[in-house]
């Protein structure tokens, strides 16, 4: 294997009813139940163990009405990884579904964007409106993390090994950041909330949860310059990933799949 070419595989860890009008601005036509799943997802190659989010726990699970469907570091360790061993973790955005767990990976180290803390500790969270998808635990902690010396700070595009860069989205949330990696399909992105679904990026609807539209807007056309197709974009809470990808192991279907291999065309 080259030296910067990795696989990448999506954990559902959560899921969600909702109606179809809640996942878009202006609502939706369409009376029916459109769920949303929650994924963190992992990158493995020559330069390690890569965490992109770190997803939440029952007990948050509980308070926001989600249900788990497997917890994160039960995942992980299906994949052989012990939580206690990563070292490095992307966070995409400071909401609560993308950074709890704070306490399953004491080695780690935490990229971030500087203005996805600067925004969820600064004057926009005194709007309640605002500061709904943040929860002050998640928020805290990582200010602690900070302080303990285990976050690096990106402004924009970094690279954080070869083969996986990350690049400054906003939008959705102000310092919302999505993941670039190198596999042997090509350059897949990992969207995370720059597209919720297929259809946001795919036909120009936006999530409710929103900071900027605009900024919502030119992130898809960010994530398609950036992914060598359409085929390679992953959105960050779309069902149909856990079903168009292979499983990752026997046993595994539609729970942990894989992204570095092409998906089953719709
Ligand atoms: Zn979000
Ligand atoms: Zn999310």
């Amino acid at each position: 294997m080259s030296s910067d070419v990795h696989e990448v595989f999506a954990v559902r860890y959560a899921h969600h009813d909702r109606h179809a009008s809640e996942n878009f601005l202006f609502g939706d036509p369409h009376d029916i139940i459109q769920p949303l799943a929650y994924f963190v997802w992992v990158i493995t190659g020559p330069s390690g163990t890569f965490l992109v989010d770190t997803g939440f726990d029952l007990a948050m699970a509980e308070k926001r009405g989600r249900t788990i469907v497997r917890p994160v570091a039960d995942s992980l360790k299906a994949l052989g990884i012990a939580p206690d061993s990563v070292e490095d973790v992307i966070v995409t955005h400071l909401h609560y579904d993308h950074c709890g767990n704070h306490e399953v990976f004491p080695r780690a180290r935490y990229h971030l964007q500087d203005e996805e803390m600067a925004y969820a500790t600064g004057r926009c969270m005194c709007h309640p409106l605002v500061r709904i998808p943040f929860e002050a635990d998640d928020v805290v902690a990582m200010v602690r993390k900070v302080f303990a010396g285990r976050v690096e700070f990106h402004d924009g595009e970094s690279q954080i090994a070869p083969g996986i860069t990350v690049h400054k989205v906003g939008g959705h949330s102000k310092g919302l950041q999505c993941v670039r990696v190198k596999t042997k399909r090509g350059h897949v992105v990992l969207a995370s909330d720059a597209s919720h679904l297929y259809s946001h990026f795919e036909e120009g609807r936006v999530f409710p949860v929103t900071y900027n539209v605009g900024d919502v807007l030119e992130g898809y056309r960010t994530i398609k310059r950036l992914a060598d197709s359409m085929q390679h974009i992953v959105p960050g809470h779309d069902p149909s990933v856990a079903e168009r990808y292979p499983a990752a192991r026997a046993g595994l279907d539609g729970m942990i799949v894989r992204l570095d291999v092409a998906p089953v065309p719709r």
